[in-house]
């Protein structure tokens, strides 16, 4: 993220140093984050649980960032950035792995194109579930 008061700005979001803080904090993490993650980053900024779930909700509703459901106990959250992507977890140890390859667009189409309730798609998530190499050895 370039300028983050200036994204703030085009987003019509008000400047607070709560977004400013986490939103520095999502720009230098390359994985998806928990509330409580962002909370241990930002001890030293006094901001409550509370408020940084307020925040980052804010700013999710804004749609610069999205939530990921990585069948874990708290959702996580991470900038929807301009390279599209989705996420394989690792059920064991909970290791990510980013994948680009993305047809779910292509598959929405003919979804829609059948659907007698649905005018449009507009958004997706996609995580897929899997064992990761070292817990897969681990069980051998
Ligand atoms: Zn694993
Ligand atoms: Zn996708």
């Amino acid at each position: 993220m370039k300028n983050i008061v200036e994204t703030l700005k085009t987003l019509k979001l008000k400047v607070t140093p709560a977004r400013i803080a986490i939103l520095e904090i999502f720009s230098i993490s390359d994985k998806p984050l928990s509330v409580e993650i962002i909370a241990k980053r930002m001890k030293d900024k006094q901001i409550n649980q509370v408020t940084i779930y307020r925040t980052i909700e804010s700013l999710v509703s804004a749609g610069i960032v999205g939530r990921i459901d990585l069948r874990r106990d708290a959702i996580f959250y991470e900038l929807i950035d301009e390279h599209h992507h989705h996420h394989i977890v690792c059920t064991k140890c909970g290791l990510l792995e980013d994948f680009e390859t993305c047809q779910i667009e292509e598959v929405s189409k003919n979804i829609i194109l059948k659907s007698k309730k649905f005018k449009m798609i507009q958004d997706h998530s996609f995580e897929l579930f899997g064992i990761c190499n070292s817990c897969s050895r681990k069980n051998v």
